[in-house]
């Protein structure tokens, strides 16, 4: 969505509340597509004493199966987006401001780089994930397995057999 902001450039004290939802499902990662429900955004872009200033969250949920125990989960995360709105800058300075040369933002590009490098880099179910048995695969957040906690010393296991 390209959102004309001619109206807030020109008028002082003037501002405009922008609610969106973002279609991000084609985003692949790792041969996944967890962003399977509209990526959320909700901001507003105002004019004070001729600042232009866009204030936004963006929230998106990511599902994919647990890094560790491979059962799906949903997270939500949000990004807070602040940025001054300018037509033109003199300093190279660009960090926090966001230009905007015909006064139209384009509102899918700025949802869509804020997210992607916000995409977590560890998807967990739980901050203590337990993973699963690299033995049995079972689930170790269900509970313990039968195997063997301790690989026994074979040194020691060579003494058992010496012993009988
Ligand atoms: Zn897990
Ligand atoms: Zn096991």
């Amino acid at each position: 969505m390209i959102v004309d902001l001619r109206k807030i450039f020109v008028n002082e004290n003037s501002s405009m509340p922008i609610e969106y939802a973002f279609d991000m499902r084609e985003v692949e990662v790792s041969g996944l597509f967890p962003l399977k429900q509209p990526v959320k955004f909700s901001g507003t872009v105002s004019n004070k004493a001729s600042l232009v200033e866009l204030k936004a969250r963006i929230s998106y949920l990511y599902e994919a199966p647990c890094d560790r125990c491979g059962v799906e989960t949903a997270r939500e995360h949000t990004v807070s987006v602040e940025k001054a709105l300018a037509v033109s800058t003199e300093s190279e300075e660009s960090d926090g401001i966001l230009l905007t040369p015909d006064r139209m933002l384009d509102l899918d590009e700025l949802i869509y780089s804020e997210v992607v490098v916000d995409l977590p880099m560890k998807h967990l179910c739980k901050e203590d994930c337990r993973g699963i048995c690299a033995k049995c695969g079972k689930n170790l957040n269900e509970g313990e397995c039968d195997c063997p906690k301790k690989e026994i010393d074979p040194r020691l296991s060579a003494l058992a057999e010496l012993l009988k």
